[in-house]
């Protein structure tokens, strides 16, 4: 939970400390098709975040037990590398990557066309490499475009950004030392093209009016996104038919 007061300046004249108006996304790059042993991919930078999201199947579910007789049952791994983070982090799973694997699976599961599998399983895999605040939207982001590259059918993509409250002011894409020393923090995911939201988390307070300026500040963001995401994907197939076409 969230201080109710901000012990750091975090907005200096107009300013983040960063140099980001209130409004502003991190740089964001996006590389589909990384990984030559997953059926599909995706390294995903927001600012100093970098995830990698590897995506395996349809494949056989195992345990035979836990299969669902009528559709795909989709596995969602987040992990933190060790070296992620500021202070060496212990490998393994935590209270905290278990609950953001469960709410990046439930963030995604709606755009999966899990009926056309049953049986099976979709293996997703979101790997830190380094954090900076906003890693489960990245982690969102990059799965939503691996489950893609490899194929999977989907109904649309699925982008996601955190907003929050610093200084008394709502911003968006909250940096560590924001995200640290901020009055909340809220990540949202959503399907951008219908304005459908997926998944959405809060720490901290806010008033109805920040809640509603704070989503429609995620909204805009989430738009930028998918359009980002789309042009990764298309990149990456029309340089794979050049390709062909050349051989
Ligand atoms: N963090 C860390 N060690 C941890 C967990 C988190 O250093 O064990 C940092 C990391 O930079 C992370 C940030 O705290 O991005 C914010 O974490 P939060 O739980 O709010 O999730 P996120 O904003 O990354 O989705």
């Amino acid at each position: 939970m969230k201080g109710e007061e901000t012990e750091v300046e975090l907005i200096k004249e107009g300013k983040r400390l960063d140099g980001r108006g209130f409004e502003e996304l991190r740089h964001i790059k996006i590389d589909v098709g990384v990984l030559k042993r997953a059926d599909g991919s995706c390294y995903f930078e927001l600012g100093d975040n970098k995830v990698i999201a590897a995506v395996y199947g349809p494949r056989e579910m195992h345990p035979r037990h836990a299969q669902d007789a009528k559709m795909a049952v989709v596995k969602f791994r987040y992990n933190m590398a060790p070296f992620s983070t500021d202070d060496r982090k212990r490998p393994g799973p935590d209270r905290r990557s278990i609950e953001i694997s469960k709410v990046s699976r439930e963030a995604l599961d709606p755009v999966i066309m899990r009926e056309y599998y049953p049986k099976m399983a979709i293996e997703v895999y979101a790997e830190l490499l380094q954090s900076d605040a906003g890693t489960r939207t990245a982690g969102i982001n990059a799965a939503s475009v691996a489950l893609a590259d490899a194929g999977i059918p989907m109904r649309d993509l699925v982008s996601s950004v955190a907003v929050g409250k610093i200084d008394g002011e709502m911003v968006l894409d909250l940096n560590a030392m924001e995200d640290n020393h901020g009055e909340a923090d809220m990540p949202v995911a959503m399907i951008a093209r219908t304005n459908t939201i997926t998944a959405l988390q809060m720490d901290g307070r806010l008033t109805k009016e920040e809640f509603e300026r704070g989503l429609k500040l995620a909204m805009g963001a989430c738009h930028q996104i998918y359009e980002l995401q789309r042009t990764a994907l298309i990149e990456r197939y029309s340089k794979s038919e050049n390709k062909k076409e050349e051989e």
